[in-house]
């Protein structure tokens, strides 16, 4: 009787067995690729640069020499291979739209003032949507003005700053809202920001010209200069360069 059920039981699985087999060469048989039949543009080479450095294809805004890439920089000081403001904000000569933006920047190691008055400066996108720079370590503020806001649109997630001193990162990405010829936006623009590699900003949409004693309006614009502001702190930075966005244009059935 046991040697029955042992046979049968042996059947049963070579058959089970054989069933999941054929199931499974027949689905590869007859699969087939689905293609959508866009064409599209062969995405371009580009070699990342070593940790934090500009890609192949980066434009490069400041590499530790000199500032002339920016307007407005007789009272900023270069050395020991980064840019400082003693007063006045610079500007691009370049105007951007869409771009992947990396910059570098500390705060001053001998901490002075508290609140908006430490370490205070900021990177404007279309010469008017700001991400705040801040010594946000141990230093209390209004949530949508410490490091890492979209001056007084949106607080970061986290707070993710360094001590002051210390050199810490912003990597961001800006899409440009869209008007129309009218002036009426067609399209919101975003921001995205990684703080020190952590995600402080994340597609945020971006409300309108980020002023102190202003609620945010947006104003139809285009490319406009990137803007590296004063705030009386000699913040420092180095290393900045950007990518610009280009889309591709793929082709598509009719
Ligand atoms: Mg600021």
């Amino acid at each position: 009787m046991r040697r029955t059920h042992l046979n049968a039981h042996s059947l049963r699985k070579f058959v089970l067995l054989s069933g999941i087999a054929v199931l499974a060469f027949g689905s590869m048989a007859v699969s087939k690729e689905w293609v959508s039949g866009i064409i599209w543009p062969e995405p371009a080479v580009v070699v990342p640069g070593p940790v934090g450095g500009p890609p192949s294809d980066a434009i490069v805004l400041f590499d530790g020499k000199d500032l002339s890439q920016w307007n407005g920089a007789d009272k900023w000081v270069v050395e020991d291979g980064a840019a400082s403001p003693r007063g006045g904000e610079i500007r691009t000569k370049a105007a951007f739209g869409d771009c992947q933006f990396h910059i570098e920047w500390a705060t001053p190691e001998q901490v002075s003032g508290s609140g908006q008055g430490r370490g205070n400066s900021g990177i404007f996108f279309g010469g008017q949507y700001e991400i705040q720079v801040l010594d946000s370590f141990e230093n209390k503020t209004y949530f949508d003005g410490q490091a890492g806001a979209l001056y007084k649109s949106k607080p970061p997630l986290v707070n993710a700053s360094r001590k002051p001193g210390e050199w810490q990162t912003y990597d961001i990405v800006y899409n440009a809202p869209r008007f129309n010829e009218q002036g009426t936006i067609v399209k919101p623009g975003y921001v995205t920001v990684l703080h020190n590699g952590v995600l402080v900003q994340n597609h945020t949409e971006i409300l309108g010209e980020t002023a102190y004693e202003s609620p945010p309006i947006l104003k139809p614009h285009g490319p406009a200069p990137i803007r590296l502001q004063y705030h009386g702190n000699p913040v420092r930075f180095r290393n900045i360069w950007l990518r610009e966005i280009t889309e591709p244009s793929p082709v598509r059935p009719e």
